[in-house]
């Protein structure tokens, strides 16, 4: 049986708030919004990802946490696991902008980029 609901699109500032009438994961109608909207309705139901900016430990550096982000939306069910993953990294210092920390982060293929430079403590 069809369900009508409110989403948020937060592809772009604008936030609107779209009414989606769907059976189950299948998106029967979306109303207000543009094609990017209906298109972000579809993902979210289906396969739902999010950018994820976070700081992970580095040592011998300037800094002891380096700002890391990843290259591309993630898996929202496997943040948490991603999370911990970081939280496990043994970094070192020098790091660069762009290094990437973690490559294909849990099998994702998603790498984790370096958002700063850290450069070792001297
Ligand atoms: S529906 Fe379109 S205009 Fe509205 S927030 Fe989403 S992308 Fe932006």
């Amino acid at each position: 049986m069809p369900i009508t609901e409110d989403i948020i699109c937060i592809t772009c500032p604008k936030g609107c708030t779209l009414e989606v009438t769907r059976e189950g994961k299948t998106v029967i109608k979306v109303r207000q919004g543009c094609k990017r909207g209906a298109d972000y309705v579809k993902r979210e139901l289906t396969d739902p990802r999010r950018m994820v900016a976070t700081t992970v430990r580095v040592s011998g550096g300037l800094h002891p946490l380096l700002p890391v982000a990843t290259a591309a939306p993630f898996p929202k069910p496997r943040i948490f696991a991603l999370m911990a993953a970081l939280r496990d990294l043994d970094l070192h210092a020098p790091v660069r902008t762009g290094d990437v920390i973690l490559r294909d982060a849990l099998g994702e293929g998603v790498d984790i980029i370096a958002s700063r430079d850290i450069p070792v403590l001297e």
